[in-house]
């Protein structure tokens, strides 16, 4: 759709265990990490500007994902209060962190996703992603259930797996960009044939979510924005520089 341009922000590096990023078939990595991107994504929309996850709050060396969100924003002359629509692909840490940066803005979550988060949270379940801070505060929360054009151009895509309501996005862009959050961590879980992820909910509905997306990119055409790909992201093109 004429008049959308997204704009990839880089927010920080996480290290993780190589392993989990792709399950080995074998006896695995021995222990290697790798280094993967965290990344917000901005969209100029005819009707408003759209952030698509917020990134992490603190970064591993300490410092501020949050400070590195804004100087992002304004690299693209945007401030936190220029944006009217979150959309987040789901609640973990590093893609559902800053939500107190844009009080006046609706965020855009599907209800199985905040419905887990905020079980989990309310009853401390050992070794949750979920962090209290990231969705306990004042959020315009803007539940929705199911497949959802959110903007014209913006469709919203359930793919479950990795957790419970994690959603993907198809922007209309001139090549449509098919981002799959973590739905798809890198093009080796992509395939074919699909890779489970070393974390996951469900291992069966992780794959058929994959192939669901595959389906959707061969038939579009898209390009497909995986979630956390080092390699794939040292290729993009970031903010400013947009894709449109
Ligand atoms: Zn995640």
């Amino acid at each position: 759709m004429r008049g959308i341009r997204a704009r990839v922000l880089r927010i920080c590096d996480m290290t993780v265990d190589t392993d989990a990023l792709v399950r080995p078939d074998g006896p695995g990595s021995g222990g290697a990490k790798t280094v993967i991107p965290c990344w917000a994504m901005l969209i100029e929309h005819p009707e408003g500007l759209v952030l698509f996850d917020t990134g992490e709050r603190t970064c591993e060396d300490g410092s501020s994902g949050r400070e590195r969100l804004v100087e992002q924003l304004a690299l693209c002359g945007v401030s936190p209060e220029h944006v009217r629509l979150v959309i987040l692909s789901h609640l973990h840490h590093d893609h559902a962190g800053n939500l107190d940066l844009f009080p006046d803005a609706d965020v855009v979550v599907q209800r199985r996703e905040l419905e887990v988060a905020q079980a989990e949270v309310a009853a401390g379940t050992p070794g949750s992603i979920y962090r209290r801070e990231e969705i306990s505060g004042a959020v315009r929360w803007r539940v929705i259930d199911g497949e959802r054009e959110i903007l014209p151009g913006i469709r919203l895509i359930p793919a479950p797996g990795h957790t419970e309501g994690l959603q993907a996005m198809l922007l209309d862009l001139e090549r449509p960009m098919l981002v799959t959050s973590d739905a798809c961590y890198t093009a080796r879980n992509f395939g074919p044939p699909a890779r489970l992820p070393g974390l996951y909910r469900d291992a069966s509905e992780t794959l058929r979510s994959v192939e669901r997306l595959r389906g959707i990119a061969g038939r579009s055409g898209a390009f497909v924005m995986f979630g956390h790909d080092s390699e794939q992201f040292s290729r993009m093109r970031l903010a400013p520089v947009p894709y449109e």
